[in-house]
């Protein structure tokens, strides 16, 4: 198996380049030229395996390049002790068919933790091989989650700093306070006086800056990406599909007729390592791409048209406040069959006008696979306190805009067969919003709200948002949006 760009098919990588390059020269994305298919034989092996196992057996397959100790490495570092009870991707079963697949058991509290705790191991170990022990730069811009969970990721990494830049005004109180207090002797945070926007164009700049990368270079070391444009950010993704349906396996569930899934859906990463797993033989019938009312996807999937040039709306699900997703390009890819000319001529409209338009046959496909729909903030609202009151789940805002989806779906087709909901995110992560929810009661601080609603719910606080109520603030520099670069420069010691 080899890496082809989605934009230039004759640019072929090993696994470890493409994870270490992050994304190609020309922009395209990295993907595998060829996917491994499970047979009855491999679900009969992974079934018996615990996650562990079952991520070694997969991920095996599309690191082509690194040896099968370098793999059973990475996989013990990344899933050993980080999780509640070492079960990383638990399933609650909800109702009769909606089988929620928690992936917010990790250190951070959201789902980017299982592929954020995993690179970091992908990237050193190949880095190693292509980059002649050159120390690793990561920068990071974010809105909120990523930041956290690829600073727990990559904290004490050897021959790796991380640097996070984040709007001062930009993320919620728990979000600026999980940053501001990471521990960790390689990692280093700053906000900035600006919005999300100055944060990723700041790093941007910097990246592709010919005079600072030499000046890196003449230091050993050089930039890489921790987002979700990284192949190594991908991969971890569809093992936890696959993991669930042996989980369905196990349990006995009758899935001939295959099986859901619904993933809430922003930069597309999450849907599509569902459909990667479909490909590689999980039965999977339709995947339900979940939606806020930054609903380009729905409309895109109902349409044929991708069209970003709309209002932008900030809700409660912020993680899906997103009008340019960027996975959705490896998906382009995979429906008009490969064909790397029609995936960059799709990009360069959308780069030039904000929106493109697929031809019927693409058009097709999509809506074979996927079915798409969207809510707003209040039946997101309303979604939390149903299943809290009928079924005694408490679940975030992003999983809310699932279920609230799933069931429209539902409504719509008449298609009630198992199904598996991708909860992104712990409750408590969005307390606020969450408790307004399911009480009339409101917290006058962030951790008055977070104690209350654990008081309404009777659910337990998870022990890494408990332990910042006492935490210490490390960080507290903010620098000016013209300031990054010597951020950069000073946290690295580079004069
Ligand atoms: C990042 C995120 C999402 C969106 O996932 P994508 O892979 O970008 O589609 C959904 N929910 C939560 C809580 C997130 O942090």
């Amino acid at each position: 198996m080899n890496y082809v760009s989605t934009r230039d098919k004759s640019i072929k990588v090993t696994a470890a380049k493409a994870i270490a390059q992050g994304i190609s020269v020309e922009g395209g994305l990295f993907v595998p030229d060829e996917f491994p298919f499970l047979t009855e034989k491999d679900f009969e092996n992974l079934k018996v395996l615990d996650y562990k196992g079952r991520a070694k057996y997969i991920l095996k397959e599309f690191l082509n390049d690194f040896s099968e100790e370098e793999v059973d490495y990475c996989i013990e570092g990344a899933y050993t002790g980080s999780f509640d009870n070492e079960q990383p991707a638990p399933i609650s079963l909800v109702g009769k068919n909606a089988n929620i697949l928690e992936l917010w058991h990790g250190p951070t509290c959201a789902f980017k933790d299982l592929a954020l705790q995993l690179l970091p191991y992908l990237l050193t170990t190949s880095t190693k091989k292509v980059n002649d022990g050159k120390k690793t730069v990561i920068l990071v811009a974010t809105s909120g989650d990523t930041g956290k969970a690829a600073l727990e990721g990559f904290k004490d990494v050897p021959d790796t700093e991380i640097l996070v830049f984040y709007p001062s005004d930009g993320v919620s109180p728990m979000q600026k306070l999980q940053m501001d207090s990471q521990a960790g002797e390689n990692v280093h945070v700053c906000a900035i006086k600006g919005n999300f926007d100055d944060a990723q164009t700041g790093v941007k700049n910097i990246f592709t800056d010919n005079a600072v990368k030499a000046k890196l270079a003449e230091n050993n070391m050089l930039f890489s990406s921790a987002n979700s444009i990284n192949w190594g950010r991908l991969a971890p993704q569809i093992v936890y599909y696959i993991s669930a349906y042996c989980d369905l396996l196990e349990r006995g569930e009758e899935i001939q007729d295959g099986f859901n899934i619904v993933v809430p859906t922003g930069n597309f990463g999450n849907i599509l390592a569902a459909y990667y797993a479909k490909k590689m033989g999980v039965p999977v019938n339709k995947l339900i791409c979940a939606s806020n009312i930054n609903n380009v996807l729905t409309d895109f999937i109902n349409t044929g048209k991708y069209d970003r040039n709309r209002k932008f709306h900030t809700t409660i699900s912020p993680s899906m406040d997103i009008l340019i997703s960027s996975n959705l390009e490896r998906m382009l890819f995979e429906l008009s069959g490969n064909n790397d000319k029609e995936v960059a001529e799709l990009q360069a409209s959308l780069s030039k006008n904000g929106a493109f338009t697929v031809s019927d046959s693409v058009k097709e496909k999509l809506q074979n696979l996927f079915w798409g729909g969207c809510c707003d903030d209040e039946a997101t609202i309303a979604t939390i306190g149903k299943y809290f009151s009928e079924f005694g789940y408490l679940c975030d805002t992003h999983t809310a805009v699932a279920l609230n989806v799933y069931e429209q779906y539902i409504q719509n087709t008449g298609d009630d067969r198992p199904t598996v909901i991708a909860s992104t995110a712990s409750p408590y992560k969005f307390a606020k919003s969450v408790l307004s929810a399911v009480s009339e009661k409101q917290g006058d601080t962030e951790f008055n709200t977070v104690k209350l609603l654990s008081e309404e719910t009777n659910t337990e606080i998870p022990a890494p948002i408990k332990a910042l109520e006492n935490a210490k603030v490390r960080f507290k520099e903010i620098c000016e949006k013209d300031e990054m670069l010597s951020a950069v420069y000073s946290a690295l010691s580079i004069n």
